[in-house]
């Protein structure tokens, strides 16, 4: 008897929730399936690779696992293709079976607040993006319209400000009070150390418009700050005290608890004598962005907690000085042409992960990771959430509601008609084993390239498209 011929699933986005579709698909063996998961950047692994502090090596090395996935004889990698562009999402639904969209969330919210378009002021996931060597924000050659993320801000300030107190606000503040020595020993691009040893910030405020008990950082990444050689944490001990709604979040959220313990053990601390200090200011808002020609302070509010739970201004304000500021406010979900968007949320509507298009479950499409749930969770969120979308594909092609109806190489043959050429995961290796070379070549384990150019040349690639 012949084999069954094999679904075709494609999955947009080779970040960590897109492979984890992939191996969830990969790993059953109910129903026989081919994996195509591509991406627009020449190499896989998503925020992974361009999300994941440098300085988190152990949490950088989850993608050895997920290139395992990638390794998959029913899996390939597809690099290099940009859905929308080189196909649109209707050519790829014609070409497959069914559709994983796990494309993330590729822009960041805004604050709202006057200067915030003045030079210095950036938002966290650009500043992110840059220093994990991310090829949009080291490009090649500048598309119209776009500036280069402004570095110099970075080496002329003494003091920064990082709005918001999540975990990505406490990677930026810990990358920017990190020394380039130190940093070296991670993967960051040359062109990247160069810069940052140019900087010479000696404070970082962070602003929670909330009070201490609402922060959204994991108490491991927290306490790390607090063990930065030559930096004092500056915390004012008043801003600790408890309201009511604090010391209820306190009473039954343990992540909260451990948070608040560590603030006050770090506020009794005996400061002073440092090089650097890192400020943490609670119920505090940034109400404006101030500087001539570019940012010099940013004027801040008290803040309290309303009868209905909202943050008010209370009037008060002061300045802080601040050469730099970061807005780090959460990422937000954008619309791919062609998939159902919910603006409001910045999600594609869905059901444990069935994509709703105009009003009804649609037959082929499915979603997973941030574009499904919003910018939230660790890395590991990714993997039930993509579990789960597997779980509803699985069963609706066990119950006849999602159907082989193409020739399960159409897309190979779509791709090869349009003249397009992905990276597969050998060329992955190629580029891996580049950087790897590179970074002993210099003294290091490894240096990232951040060149779309130099990716494309380490993949084998002579020219760029
Ligand atoms: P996040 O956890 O949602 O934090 C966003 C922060 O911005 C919150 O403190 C929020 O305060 C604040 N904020 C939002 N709008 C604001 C405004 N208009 N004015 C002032 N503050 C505002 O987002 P994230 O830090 O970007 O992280 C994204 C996800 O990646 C999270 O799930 C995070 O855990 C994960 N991540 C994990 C790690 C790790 O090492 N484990 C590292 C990086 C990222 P409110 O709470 O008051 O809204």
């Amino acid at each position: 008897m012949s084999e069954p011929r094999p679904f075709v699933v494609a999955v947009i986005g080779a970040g960590p929730s897109g492979i984890y579709a992939a191996e969830a698909l990969s790993q059953q063996a109910d129903v026989p399936v081919r994996v195509a998961v591509i991406d627009r950047l020449p190499v896989p692994f998503g925020l992974v690779r361009y999300g994941v502090a440098p300085d988190h090596e152990s949490i950088r090395s989850i993608r050895n696992t997920l290139e395992r996935t990638l390794e998959k004889p029913n899996v390939r990698f597809f690099g290099d293709v940009t859905i929308g562009a080189d196909l649109t999402v209707d050519e790829l639904r014609e070409a497959v079976d069914a559709v994983i969209y796990a494309y993330g969330a590729g822009s960041h919210k805004v604050l709202g607040v006057p200067g915030e378009q003045l030079p210095g002021v950036m938002a966290a996931p650009e500043f992110v993006a840059w220093y994990c060597g991310h090829p949009d924000v080291h490009p090649d050659v500048l598309d119209a319209g776009r500036e280069r993320l402004d570095v110099e801000s970075i080496n002329r300030a003494h003091s920064a400000v990082v709005v918001g107190v999540g975990n990505v606000a406490l990677d930026v503040a810990r990358v920017l009070i990190k020394s380039a020595d130190v940093l070296t020993d991670t993967d960051m691009a040359d062109e990247v150390l160069e810069s940052l040893a140019r900087k010479e910030i000696t404070d970082v405020h962070l602003l929670g418009r909330r009070g201490p008990a609402y922060t959204s950082f994991t108490t491991k990444e927290l306490r790390e700050l607090g063990q930065l050689p030559d930096v004092d944490i500056m915390i004012d001990p008043t801003d600790l005290a408890l309201d009511e709604s604090s010391r209820a979040v306190v009473g039954r959220d343990k992540v909260a608890a451990r948070n608040v313990a560590l603030f006050q053990e770090w506020a009794a601390r005996t400061v002073g004598g440092a090089a650097q200090r890192l400020w943490f200011h609670f119920w505090t808002r940034p109400v404006s962005i101030i500087g001539d020609g570019s940012v010099d302070s940013v004027e801040v509010e008290r803040t309290m907690i309303d009868s209905s739970g909202g943050v008010v201004g209370t009037g008060q304000r002061e300045i802080i000085p601040a050469q730099l500021v970061i807005r780090s406010v959460g990422y937000r979900g954008i619309e791919l042409p062609g998939v159902p968007f919910d603006v409001a949320t910045g999600r594609v509507p869905h059901a444990e992960g069935r994509v709703i298009r105009n009003g009804g479950f649609s037959a082929d499409e499915y979603v997973t990771g941030w574009i499904k749930r919003g910018p939230t969770g660790v890395i590991g969120t990714n993997k039930s959430d993509a579990v789960e979308t597997v779980t509803s594909l699985l069963a609706d092609i066990r119950d006849g509601a999602v159907t082989p109806h193409h020739d399960s190489n159409e897309l190979d043959r779509l791709l090869a008609d349009r003249g397009i050429h992905p990276l597969d995961v050998d060329a992955w290796h190629r580029i891996d084993a580049a950087e790897i070379d590179l970074g002993l070549s210099h003294g290091r384990r490894r240096t990232t390239l951040a060149h779309r150019s130099d990716l494309l040349a380490a993949a084998g690639e002579s020219s760029l498209d």
